[in-house]
């Protein structure tokens, strides 16, 4: 029971609505930013040119080379394109990969940025930082990098192919999930919890969707994460796994395995899922996606597992329930097999 917490709100501004984007010039406006390098992914290069569009000449230019995880030398690149344009700050206009990119020039180089997220991945909400290095992901908590402003317009997520939609969606599921077990959990992240799963779960398009994805991203951002992100993290960085996919896999597995020692966070979830059996319902979430439903079909092998499991265990992140090795082996194989 939550009769003892401690709460820290983190700055948020939140603009959201259909064609929100048409605001993204007033949002630059306010924190007196007068040049603005547009972020995007190759493949979102044209919904750079329309935030460049929107900004006229408040845009300083367009850096469309965010990639996964943030590499080093993407950094670098995007550094130098900011310094050449005499950049004051920029917008981040995509999914995780590319707010990720924003986050680190706002570390790197103190460059406020302004994220208008088109997936449900949850980026834009939390101070968490990632950096990629010789095949190594280093994260940290830095709340320079927390999004001045975040412009949520569902109209961005439409073009979502549905399997997308629906890892992404699951992904931020699994923020709302560990944040209702994890030690630091606060009845008003509680709240903010069960409703963003109650919001995604019923349909991974529209506004309601997109709501529920900024809930659950301000769940991460507000509490220690559990066994499920470290799996998601260490598959993700030893492996080089897709991320929405990892942790759709993986989520009902570890709800599985956590729930029965979360008695509160096994009624949130009953409830905001309209079952009796929350991790069942998870399960059939990721097997309506369309996507892989098993870690093999992903790539990994049996003897990645163990290397999995060692290093799940050697820097273990704070669960409900202990985690033991013939535990995490037994899980990771039903994870691993397919059904
Ligand atoms: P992503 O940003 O890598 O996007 C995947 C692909 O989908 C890209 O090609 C992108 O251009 C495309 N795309 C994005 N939105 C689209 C849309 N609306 N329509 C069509 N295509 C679209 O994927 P992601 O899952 O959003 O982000 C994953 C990354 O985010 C990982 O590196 C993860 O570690 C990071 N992440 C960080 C945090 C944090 O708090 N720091 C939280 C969640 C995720």
């Amino acid at each position: 029971m939550m009769d003892s917490f401690t709460y820290e709100a983190l700055p948020m501004r939140v603009v959201f609505g259909s064609g929100a984007l048409s605001r993204i010039a007033e949002e630059t406006d306010r924190l007196g930013l007068r040049r603005v390098l547009v972020l995007s992914t190759p493949e979102q290069r044209d919904l750079a040119d329309r935030v460049a569009a929107v900004l006229g000449d408040r845009a300083a230019g367009v850096f469309d080379q965010a990639r996964p995880h943030v590499p080093v030398p993407t950094v670098a690149a995007a550094s130098r394109a900011a310094a050449e344009s005499r950049a004051d700050g920029c917008v981040a206009a995509g999914g995780g990969s590319t707010i990720g990119l924003g986050k680190a020039l706002a570390l790197r180089q103190d460059l406020p940025v302004v994220a208008l997220p088109t997936t449900y991945a949850g980026s834009e909400m939390t101070p968490i930082w990632g950096l990629t290095e010789n095949h190594r992901k280093q994260t940290g908590r830095d709340r320079k990098v927390l999004p001045r402003s975040v412009v949520y317009d569902p109209n961005l997520t439409a073009s979502l192919p549905a399997t997308v939609a629906a890892t992404s969606g699951l992904n931020a599921i699994a923020h709302a999930v560990e944040a209702l077990y994890a030690p630091d959990v606060s009845p008003v992240i509680a709240a903010m919890a069960e409703q963003g799963v109650r919001d995604l779960a019923s349909n991974f398009t529209g506004p309601a969707a997109l709501r529920g994805a900024w809930l659950c991203g301000a769940c991460l951002g507000a509490t220690t994460m559990g066994l499920h992100h470290k799996l998601c993290h260490v598959l993700g960085g030893m492996l080089d796994l897709p991320h929405a996919e990892t942790h759709a896999i993986l989520l009902p597995h570890v709800a599985a395995f956590n729930l029965p020692a979360a008695p509160d966070a096994t009624a949130a979830l009953s409830r905001a899922l309209n079952t009796d059996d929350p991790a069942a319902a998870l399960g059939k979430l990721t097997a309506d996606t369309g996507a892989p439903t098993n870690l093999a079909a992903l790539g990994v092998t049996q003897a990645d597992l163990a290397s999995v499991v060692n290093e799940v265990l050697a820097n273990p992140y704070a669960n409900p329930r202990p985690v033991h090795r013939p535990d995490l082996e037994a899980l990771l194989h039903r994870a691993f097999r397919p059904a």
